[in-house]
């Protein structure tokens, strides 16, 4: 049955019966921020000529959305220091059958872009944001200033998208001691928020992911002490399993790649900023869609096929393994977070 659905026209199914319908794009893996848990102090890039162009990539998204996709994510590196961002959103948030256009930021550029987005087409937003303490903040993130950040925030607020979505990586001894202020400043604002267990993705030159390993059981049993947690079924077609907090009427999601397997249900595909697609967050899998769309450009159904024929080498599920030392050498920033 399986080889049948893989083959079928017009429909992205992989060997293991999951339909694919949510793509991530990496429009860069450059970053203002250096978070600890993402990227090392010094970093080698991408050079810039293997990197898609946007044409090019609005041109794979094209290609998806004809396959079936109907959700996009904008993701990095920081999507938005990408130069011309904008027009990408443009150009895909007009592509017939797309249900959904979110994106992920770090927040830095949301004062200058956050009207432009929501006028793009973008209808969800997740902003990270790690602590509410400016010097923690910035031992997290390297670089990152809280203030813009918070600023980020507020235009967000202003542009008047659909949700807003916080994301906070928890690390115990760094800021496991914020969440109930995360939770508070998150639900006074009407914003969602979700926790994030760190996967010991790239070589972490900061600290051991083993060591500092704090579970979404440890953060919702400390959630629980303050606010009445409401189990839902609500979903976004994402791995967080959600509740509702009684008190703010807002949902906390929580992201566990360590404590509760989520790749069962997997339906996303990710596409790297030089143009490889990534049939799974943990491995190495790929396909190389820019040899494909350089070596004959404009040939919409040879690109098509190849989205097609990837989804028979996608993996059945993950291999973290908090004990052993990281095989997986590329960070979060190449991926798409
Ligand atoms: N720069 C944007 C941002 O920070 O939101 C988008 C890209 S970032 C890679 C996407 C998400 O991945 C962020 O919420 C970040 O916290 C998360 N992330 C990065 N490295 C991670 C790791 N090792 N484990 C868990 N989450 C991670
Ligand atoms: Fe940059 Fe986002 Fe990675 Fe932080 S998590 S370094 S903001 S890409």
């Amino acid at each position: 049955m399986a080889n049948q659905q893989l083959n079928r026209p017009g429909k992205l199914i992989d060997r293991f019966g999951r339909r694919v319908n949510y793509v991530r794009i990496s429009v860069t893996d450059r970053c203002d921020f250096r978070c600890i848990y993402c990227m090392c102090e010094e970093m080698t890039f991408v050079p810039r000529a293997q990197l898609l162009t946007l044409e090019e990539m609005a041109t794979i998204a094209r290609a998806f959305t004809e396959l079936g996709v109907d959700k996009i994510r904008i993701t990095g590196g920081e999507p938005l220091i990408r130069r011309n961002v904008v027009s990408l959103f443009y150009s895909i948030g007009a592509l017939p059958g797309l249900r959904e256009l979110v994106t992920t930021t770090n927040g830095s550029q949301l004062p200058l872009l956050a009207k432009d987005l929501k006028a793009a087409g973008v209808k969800r937003i997740n902003i990270s944001l790690d602590s509410l303490d400016p010097e923690k903040f910035r031992r997290i993130t390297r670089f990152g200033e809280l203030h813009k950040v918070l600023a980020g925030i507020d235009a967000a607020l202003d542009a008047g998208f659909e949700r807003i979505k916080i994301n906070s990586v928890i690390i115990k001894n760094r800021n496991h001691d914020e969440i109930i202020n995360l939770v508070r400043f998150a639900g006074e604002r009407a914003m969602d928020i979700s926790f994030i267990e760190e996967m010991p993705l790239g070589l972490n030159d900061d600290h051991n992911p083993n060591e500092t390993y704090y579970s979404s059981d440890q953060v919702r049993a400390e959630l629980e002490r303050a606010y009445t947690l409401l189990p839902t079924t609500e979903t976004t077609g994402g791995p967080s399993k959600y509740f509702r907090i009684g008190e703010t009427g807002t949902r906390v999601g929580f992201i566990s790649p360590h404590s509760h397997n989520f790749c069962g249900s997997c339906n996303r595909v990710r596409l790297t900023c030089d143009g490889r697609l990534l049939l799974f967050l943990g491995h190495e899998h790929s396909v190389d869609l820019r040899h494909v769309i350089r070596s004959h450009p404009g040939d919409m159904e040879r690109l098509k096929q190849a989205i097609r024929d990837a989804m028979s080498i996608k993996p059945e599920g993950h291999e973290f393994d908090l004990s052993a030392k990281p095989v997986i050498l590329r960070h979060m920033n190449v991926t798409g977070g």
